[in-house]
């Protein structure tokens, strides 16, 4: 039981490894669409894994909004 719980933490951390590291923000005016990362994402899922006792294993943040072109042009 022990080591069936061992495992499946070792089996999380080798999926944390490979969730995507980018995410994306996406311009509603032009459609382009921006790559970022931040440690706080990395953060995050591990928080919420630790408290609901879950494994992530996959990641899909998806912002919307205006690029730094746009945003001038809408002004
Ligand atoms: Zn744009």
């Amino acid at each position: 039981m022990i080591e069936e719980r061992h495992l499946g933490q070792v089996r999380c951390s080798y999926e944390m490894k490979r969730l995507g590291e980018h995410q994306h923000l996406v311009c509603r005016g032009c459609g382009r669409v921006i790559e970022f990362e931040s440690p706080l994402i990395r953060e995050l899922v591990a928080e919420v894994q630790h408290k609901n006792d879950f494994c992530v294993t996959r990641i899909e943040l998806y912002l919307e909004g205006y690029c730094h072109k746009c945003k001038e042009e809408r002004r």
